[in-house]
């Protein structure tokens, strides 16, 4: 996700940039006027379509959001229903019973102890304390919000933005770490600057879980659908429906299978 969403999209759009007009050109107009045809805007909006198909953005956040709150919810939910105090003493038991160990994985500082060299070690230890801070972030939120943390879609955004960034930096780190094990330095400052970047920008990223704006976009979003004007009716009398999903069939093989079969029925 990080270089469907983060990298490749960013990384095209200035690439564009650069090139200016000429990256706005099509190949084809470049090559009219004698000019270099590279297809920019090409790769530009190919490079978009990664946040569409396989799981669009949108719900790509959604789905991580639950991996990350599922094991909190199925263990806290009782917490958040109507019952006894009994029952709210077996699910505070629970919870007791598996954050303990949780939060002791946390505290080893895996990470820290796979990177041996200095240069590497202050960024891997952004990396652990950010881990820990988001790690209880979720929780106070869990909390305070019980869960209608489900239906705040701006705040899981950025909690998985947050985890995503975290885990590519860890990636980033311990990848720099193994090309100066083969003695490689030629990586080391664009690695270094990479992870000091990103970790001012998980750093806005945790000050927005705070400050934002998320409860006045909610108000907007809901005046201006009130307001808008509905698409005209599809008709869609001329339809009939579709023999096979091709799209899933291709995917998983099916389409091949059918062929043969077809083959074989009509012999
Ligand atoms: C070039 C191309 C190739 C494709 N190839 C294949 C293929 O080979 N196989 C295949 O199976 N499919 C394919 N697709 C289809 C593709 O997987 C879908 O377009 C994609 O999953 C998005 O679905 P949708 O277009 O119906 O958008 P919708 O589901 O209608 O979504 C519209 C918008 O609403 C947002 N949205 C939807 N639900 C939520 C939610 N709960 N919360 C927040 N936002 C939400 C979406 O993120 C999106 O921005 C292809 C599409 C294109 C354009």
């Amino acid at each position: 996700m990080y270089n469907t969403e983060s990298c490749t999209g960013q990384a095209a759009d200035t690439a564009l940039q650069l090139r200016g007009g000429r990256g706005y050109e099509t190949a084809a107009s470049l090559d009219a006027r004698g000019e270099h045809p590279f297809p920019m805007e090409r790769v530009l909006r190919d490079a978009r379509i990664n946040r569409i198909v396989e799981g669009t953005t949108d719900v790509m956040h959604l789905f991580l959001a639950r991996e990350a709150l599922d094991k909190h919810l199925t263990l806290a939910g009782g917490l958040f229903k109507k019952g006894g105090l009994g029952s709210k003493m077996g699910t505070i038991a629970k919870c007791a019973a598996f954050s303990p160990a949780r939060y002791a994985k946390l505290l080893l500082g895996i990470f820290r102890s796979m990177v041996a060299d200095a240069r590497l070690a202050g960024p891997m230890r952004a990396i652990d304390a950010a881990t820990r801070r988001l790690a209880r972030a979720l929780f106070h939120r869990m909390v305070l919000m019980g869960p209608k943390l489900e239906m705040r879609q701006l705040t899981l955004n950025r909690l998985v933005d947050i985890g995503v960034e975290l885990g590519v930096r860890a990636l980033g780190a311990s990848r720099a770490q193994r090309e100066l094990d083969a003695g490689d330095t030629s990586g080391l400052s664009r690695a270094l600057y990479w992870l000091e970047a990103r970790s001012l920008f998980v750093e806005d990223l945790f000050t927005a879980l705070s400050r934002n704006v998320d409860k006045a976009s909610r108000a907007v979003s809901a005046e201006m659908m009130e307001q808008a004007e509905a698409l005209p009716e599809v008709d869609s009398s001329g339809l009939s429906a579709i023999l096979h999903d091709r799209g899933r069939d291709l995917t998983s093989g099916r389409v091949g299978t059918r062929a043969v079969e077809e083959t074989a029925a009509a012999k």
